[in-house]
């Protein structure tokens, strides 16, 4: 008997009001053309502004139960956070705590220029770039093991542990090495200048000890993968190569505080925010989340590019099939990857970010009219 998966769905703050409607009209639409049955959960709201007008004393809606996110088969959420909040709420509502409580150890984010899409790198054409930055989710310098220390009222001094373990480090290459094997989340698999399968492993050896171990453990890993190319590069020379030759990227794999960084850089350099989706992905949950934040500067406007969440769940719908051998959830990825592609490249829908002037849901019903069976 086919199976009816669960998915949550959490929408945030800002423009996550704009873009989760057009995520769950996605899932809608998908399910009619790929035949598989999903039974969404929600969408419950929560985010900064929520918990700052609900006095809730766990950070959730109490609807939102720990048991609700571990049963659905996978979830997504909108971003979350407002500059006017900032260090003004406890830590509970942050999704930052999701990440290590579900152990979704890989922060999958894709960098491609797509069709239809300026680069704003002088002469790159739709092709040239399509590399993934794939960062450590679980470590790193976002642990929160650390401490301030306060007298007569005046923050003094503040300490944060950057932390890498043997386990994440192993895990999160391996993660890489497969991903660079499977070529998923690509456009095609390899990197765009040769068609090499590498793998870059991008840190800070040589000055942090954890980047050391990060490093070695990489050598370790690599006799195993003879398939693919491993490639090193200190993080900061990468952000210089990622600008200077991003077709020679496949899957680059960093410490959790690069990758976040790198992966905003790499908003750019794929066109816009607003095409950046990403999964957090882990042996047994994962949710999906756009790479970017709650966009307090167009939020309430209708402009936002919801691609960026449209992706992050096709996506999560690949790492469900993935999971539960549904072929139908990855080709619905496959789809939905397609239909963006088709409605960018016709130029004739797109959100101000992209140069036009449509809305987030003109944008959002072009894919679901463009999705197609594979
Ligand atoms: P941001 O990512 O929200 O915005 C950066 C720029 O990208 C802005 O100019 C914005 O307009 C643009 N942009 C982002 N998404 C877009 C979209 N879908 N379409 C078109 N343009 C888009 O970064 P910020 O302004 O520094 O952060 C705002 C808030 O979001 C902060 O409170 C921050 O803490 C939070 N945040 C949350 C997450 C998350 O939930 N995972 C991630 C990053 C930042």
């Amino acid at each position: 008997m086919s199976r009816r998966y669960k998915v949550l769905a959490l929408v945030g703050d800002g423009i996550a009001h704009e873009i989760v409607p057009e995520a769950l009209k996605l899932l809608e639409a998908v399910q009619t053309v790929y035949g598989f049955d999903l039974e969404v959960l929600g969408p419950y709201e929560f985010g900064a502004k929520y918990y700052a007008d609900h006095d809730m004393k766990e950070g959730w809606d109490p609807a939102v139960t720990r048991e609700l996110l571990f049963e659905a088969d996978c979830w997504f959420k909108g971003p979350v956070g407002l500059p006017e909040y900032l260090n003004r709420l406890p830590g509970p509502y942050l999704p930052i705590n999701q990440r290590l409580d579900m152990d979704v150890y890989a922060n999958v984010r894709p960098c491609r220029l797509r069709p239809g899409v300026d680069s704003v790198l002088v002469g790159r054409e739709p092709g040239d770039i399509d590399y993934i930055v794939l960062r450590e989710n679980t470590e790193h310098m976002y642990v929160r093991v650390g401490g301030q220390l306060t007298r007569g009222g005046e923050t003094e001094l503040a300490v944060d542990n950057y932390i890498q373990t043997r386990k994440g480090c192993e895990r999160i290459i391996r993660y890489g090495y497969e991903l660079a094997m499977s070529g998923d989340y690509k456009g095609r698999a390899g990197a765009p200048v040769d068609g090499a399968r590498r793998l870059t492993c991008a840190a800070k050896w040589g000055i942090c000890k954890g980047d050391n171990l990060f490093k070695a453990i990489c050598e370790e890993l690599e006799p195993g993968y003879p398939d693919v190319e491993t490639d090193y590069a200190w993080i900061d020379a990468w952000s210089y190569w990622a600008i200077m030759r991003p077709g020679y990227y496949d899957v680059v794999v960093m410490p959790n505080q690069y990758g976040d960084i790198m992966s905003d850089m790499s908003g750019a350099v794929q066109g816009s925010m607003g095409l950046a989706g990403s999964i957090n992905a882990g042996d047994r949950h994962c949710y999906a989340e756009p790479t970017h934040g709650s966009a307090p500067d167009i939020a309430g406007k209708e402009i936002a590019n919801p691609t960026s969440l449209m992706l992050s769940v096709g996506m999560m719908l690949n790492w469900l099939g993935d999971k539960r051998g549904d072929q139908r959830l990855k080709d619905a990825w496959r789809g939905v990857d397609a239909a963006v592609d088709m409605v960018l490249a016709a130029r004739r829908v797109r959100t101000p970010d992209l140069g036009g002037s449509s809305s987030t849901a003109e944008f959002g019903d072009a894919v679901v009219e463009a999705l197609a069976p594979a």
